[in-house]
């Protein structure tokens, strides 16, 4: 009996897609959000710590984020979504603990943007990072943190802590810290600014270093395809208007990415055409208004939800 266990069990092992990510914070929402408009439905609440895809062999395993880099390193799962930030301080650190650091950058997400920066209360002078020798700096990052000022010469005392980084100078802890930022109202609050970046980060996919087995590589290869189409998506819109004929050249110069339009003969006038066009990027108010100028009417601008090239 427990044979047969073991070996269906190391079946399902072959198969479903094992992938690590953030049970609560802020990757969460936004990684559940890709995985829903992947297809994927789960059924379990954010409570379990692993819940089975109904449609795919797919299995997600919800986790410290500290925890994803350690268990793709390990091989415990196939595939993690993490902060580059979360990524790299990890490799380093099981670099000195002599543990496994391999791990393959799948993707790079759109979601997860911050940056790791210096900060110093706000009334002090700053010059750049040579200000900081000598000094205390609050972390949570000592890696990230020492490869930038070690390349500078910078000798500091590095405090670590966990959680209120941005609290230690005023708790007289630190004269200085090394944090994440993502609008800096935090800092403002807590009588710091912003000094310098010592670090940019997204939110990645990354899988473990060694080969997938064949049925868990297509279902890769598929839910990557997902992804950068719901990606690729997410940035596009669907432009469609009225335009001169004599103007076309000009309009298609002022469509940001936008390739190949399909000009439609409108009917009983020889001179207009309709013009429907995907563009990859951003389209902005002053492109429409320069749309106008040309002589382009009824403009509409249109999401796209899905898109597979
Ligand atoms: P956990 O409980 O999973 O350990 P945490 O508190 O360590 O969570 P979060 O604050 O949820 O982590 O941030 C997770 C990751 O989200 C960060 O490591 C970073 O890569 C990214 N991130 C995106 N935006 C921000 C932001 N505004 N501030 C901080 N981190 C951000
Ligand atoms: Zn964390």
């Amino acid at each position: 009996m427990s044979i047969t266990t073991a070996s269906s069990e190391q079946a399902m092992e072959k198969k479903r897609l094992r992938i690590a990510i953030q049970k609560s914070g802020r990757l969460t929402d936004d990684t559940e959000k890709l995985f829903r408009a992947a297809g994927l439905k789960f059924n379990e609440s954010r409570d379990h710590l692993l819940a089975h895809a109904e449609n795919l062999p797919i299995d997600i395993l919800r986790v410290r984020d500290d925890d994803i880099p350690g268990l793709v390193m390990d091989h415990v799962v196939d595939l993690g979504i993490v902060g580059q930030n979360v990524l790299e301080e990890t490799a380093m650190q099981r670099e000195v603990d002599g543990m496994p650091t391999g791990y393959t950058q799948v993707m790079i997400m759109n979601f997860g943007d911050c940056r790791l920066s210096v900060a110093v209360p706000s009334e002090d002078d700053w010059h750049g990072l040579k200000d900081l020798e000598g000094k205390k700096i609050a972390t949570t990052y000592p890696f990230l943190l020492r490869r930038v000022l070690k390349a500078q010469g910078v000798n500091y005392k590095a405090v670590i802590l966990n959680g209120s980084v941005e609290v230690a100078p005023r708790a007289g802890l630190a004269d200085a810290i090394c944090d994440l930022v993502c609008t800096g109202a935090t800092l403002q609050s807590n009588g710091l600014k912003e000094v310098e970046t010592v670090y940019t980060s997204k939110a990645v996919l990354i899988s473990r270093d060694q080969p997938l087995y064949p049925e868990k590589q297509r279902m890769l290869d598929i839910l990557v395809q997902r992804f950068k189409g719901i990606m690729a998506a997410a940035e596009s819109k669907y432009i469609m208007m009225n335009a001169p004929k004599a103007r076309l050249e000009e309009i298609r110069k002022i469509l940001p990415g936008a390739e190949n339009p399909s000009i439609i003969a409108l009917d009983g006038n020889p001179d207009r055409v309709a013009m429907h066009v995907v563009s990859r990027e951003k389209v902005f108010w002053e492109t429409l208004e320069q749309l106008k100028k040309l002589g382009a009417t009824s403009i509409l601008v249109v999401p796209i939800e899905k898109m597979l090239d």
